[in-house]
């Protein structure tokens, strides 16, 4: 199976790594912060490598503490009473929490739904497992030079359609990576209804839960009426404390769906890093009292309108983000010589592709093409985007601004 498709082609993160573009190029690229965790959990993580028990294996669900921390936080969130034992899970890593379902549930030939654009790791993750992706894309209104997330629609024809006596599972990401799409109670509502007549499992990728902008309402899919038994939802510390690196992430689900999820996550990883699971439960002890996520959202919010003003002032079509800390910039107008030297990794790509190598070569600021985030078929669509990153201090925003503005 790794011989097919996709699964073997050079991934959009290592041919726009910064590694591969000129050293004062902005990266906006990849999804990481150029900041790092506050100092009070950085301590808490040091305080962890200071005791014996935390430089050893924890526990395959997760270290007592963090999941302790973890039910605190989330019970008012899923108003419910989770079970430590039975109905969190840690991961090393969201993306590892999400692989291992695929691992527990997948038979061969099982379809899985994914909206496109869809955050790349899950085409892998679902054919490496013998499953099928199945493509239904989002259809973004292009008459209109601002859109939000809400102008990113399901056609809900084209999503029964796209059900077959086959499908297993379906994969919502809110807020959405790339797009920016908070879901809406409404859309959630169309998809749980399809989710109960054909009696699918449902991850619910919300690894951005704690960005979402304009007080706009985040709604928990599990929350939704009968939708706690097919749910299992994804979170991620290295979205919440500016730790990617961390390799730190939970499910939580019904004690149907973590058990056979712990069986395959004890295989894979046996058990997740043990001191920034520490470090991570700190976070979430005395996230509330620190007003930590209030701050940091009101941090993200100046850091988006940096870019919501360079791409006013350029006149140019963007998606306002109504969470992540992603932008989608319309790049369809852009244009760049033929016979410009464009890498081969590139050039047998979309147009997006090149349009984002060279901008971050011409411009100075690299971004993620978003075809990427597609299947071949709808790569038409994908093309006429560029993904750029604010999770990045404000002075650098400012500059790559500025820069952008070479794109007039
Ligand atoms: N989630 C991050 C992004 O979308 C990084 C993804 C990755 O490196 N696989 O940019």
């Amino acid at each position: 199976r790794l011989k097919e498709g996709r699964a073997l082609a050079q991934d959009v993160w290592s041919i726009f790594n910064a590694a591969n573009l000129p050293h004062d190029c902005i990266n906006l690229g990849q999804g990481y912060m150029n900041f790092s965790p506050p100092q009070w959990i950085k301590d808490a993580a040091e305080t962890a490598l200071g005791s014996v028990a935390a430089n050893h294996y924890s526990h395959p669900r997760g270290r007592p503490r963090l999941r302790q921390a973890l039910k605190k936080f989330y019970d008012p969130l899923f108003k419910r009473d989770l079970d430590v034992e039975s109905e969190i899970l840690v991961t090393s890593g969201a993306n590892e929490g999400q692989y291992s379902v695929f691992v527990a549930f997948l038979e061969q030939g099982d379809e899985v739904i994914l909206f496109e654009p869809f955050f790349d790791q899950y085409l892998p993750s679902v054919t490496f497992n013998g499953g099928i992706p199945v493509y239904v894309p989002l259809h973004p209104d292009r008459s209109k030079r601002k859109i939000t997330g809400d102008d990113w629609k399901i056609d809900f024809d084209e999503l029964r359609r796209a059900i077959t006596p086959k499908t297993k599972m379906i994969v919502i990401n809110t807020p959405h990576n790339p797009v920016g799409k908070v879901f809406t109670r409404q859309e959630l509502e169309g998809i749980a209804a399809l989710a109960e007549e054909f009696n699918l499992l449902v991850m619910c990728d919300e690894v951005y839960d704690i960005l979402v902008f304009d007080h706009k309402e985040h709604v928990r899919f599990a929350t939704l009426p009968g939708m706690w038994d097919r749910t299992v939802t994804v979170g991620s510390a290295g979205k919440m404390f500016a730790a990617t690196g961390w390799r730190v992430g939970w499910l939580i689900a019904p004690k149907s769906i973590i058990q056979p999820t712990l069986a395959a996550t004890t295989r894979i990883v046996f058990c997740t890093n043990s001191p920034l699971q520490e470090a991570a439960a700190a976070g979430l002890e005395q996230a509330r009292e620190r007003h930590f996520f209030e701050n940091q959202l009101q941090e993200y919010t100046e850091r988006r309108d940096i870019l919501v003003r360079a791409f006013e002032q350029l006149g140019l079509s963007y998606t306002l983000p109504q969470g992540t800390y992603f932008i989608l910039l319309d790049i369809s107008k852009i244009t760049y010589p033929d016979d410009y030297p464009f890498p081969a990794s590139v050039l047998d790509r979309g147009k997006d592709f090149r349009a984002c190598w060279f901008i971050a070569m011409e411009i100075g600021v690299s971004s993620i093409p978003v075809s990427e985030f597609y299947c071949e078929e709808h790569v038409n669509i994908g093309e006429n985007y560029a993904r750029f990153a604010f999770c990045k201090d404000t002075d650098t925003l400012k500059q790559a601004a500025e820069r952008l503005q070479g794109l007039s």
